[in-house]
């Protein structure tokens, strides 16, 4: 995850050339960091709260602006009609986190992008909505504590033809053409709510650990969610993200970090699969 959402800053001190191998010096060390291997097999099943949304189904207060930040494409969070921001709670999170931004990992023509891995699949895309911890000011005071900031992350699968409907996730897409210059923006036209980023996607099953940002300075702050079920894209709307342009011209490709070591972390999975209705 990029985590200048909140600042607007363009750190080009780095790039994914070598999927975070070259970071040494830039990004902090430390038995906490990701992306990691997710799998069943290696999880704690828990009966975990859900995660509760929390503003998602109200509009945003203004449109979504799409900004290419050299390393991904990102937008801020502004607050909703009600005058609050989008948040969450529940799962492995204490107290209400609130939205902050949305990125995306993605791949090339030949190679997956997605930064977990499930059952040892590495999926093509993986959005992530950023989220910060209430208890702390902002985003930079945020990522100095372990139980700073909160994001979800989504992956997504190209299908020949997908069946489902993702309003919000359409419109982006329909933007990023206008986004291949290194710095570009783009407004998403009209106002959108967060939940239609995620659409009917299955939200009651996720993996859960503590872990780190995944670009520098890689500061071990974060609870991360991720759900399990993918969300369908097509191929025509993937590759408009293999099309966006770095600040040397470059296409931005392959912009996740390598796998890190999970050091006996406990990784836990929530599932209403299997398990009862007890708690689904
Ligand atoms: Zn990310």
């Amino acid at each position: 995850m990029g985590i200048d959402t909140s600042t607007g800053s363009v750190n080009s001190d780095w790039n994914h050339e070598q999927n975070g191998l070259d970071w040494e010096g830039t990004c902090a060390t430390g038995r906490r960091q990701t992306p990691i291997r997710l799998s069943l097999d290696s999880s704690l099943i828990m009966p975990l709260p859900r995660i509760f949304f929390g503003n998602y189904d109200v509009r945003l207060n203004r449109p979504l602006t799409l900004i290419n930040k050299g390393y991904t494409v990102d937008m801020s969070i502004p607050e909703t009609r009600n005058g609050q921001k989008p948040f969450i709670t529940g799962g492995l999170l204490k107290g209400q986190y609130v939205a902050e931004g949305v990125h995306f990992h993605w791949g090339s023509p030949n190679s997956r992008g997605a930064e977990h891995l499930i059952n040892n699949r590495r999926y093509d895309i993986e959005m992530h909505i950023v989220h910060r911890n209430t208890r702390y000011s902002d985003v930079s005071e945020a990522l100095n504590h372990p139980d700073g900031i909160a994001v979800l992350g989504i992956m997504f699968k190209i299908v020949n033809t997908p069946d489902r409907i993702y309003p919000g996730l359409r419109k982006i897409y329909s933007e990023l053409p206008n986004l291949v210059e290194y710095k570009a923006e783009a407004e998403i036209p009209g106002s959108i709510t967060l939940g239609q980023l995620l659409g009917d996607l299955n939200t009651r099953d996720f993996y859960t650990y503590k872990g780190s940002l995944t670009t520098p300075d890689c500061q071990e702050a974060v609870t991360w969610t991720v759900f399990s079920q993918p969300i369908p894209i097509a191929y025509s709307d993937a590759a408009k993200f293999w099309n966006i342009l770095d600040s040397n011209g470059n296409p931005i490709e392959n912009n996740y970090r390598i796998l890190q070591p999970r050091n006996n972390r406990p990784v836990f999975y929530r599932t209403t699969k299997d398990f009862g209705s007890y708690y689904g």
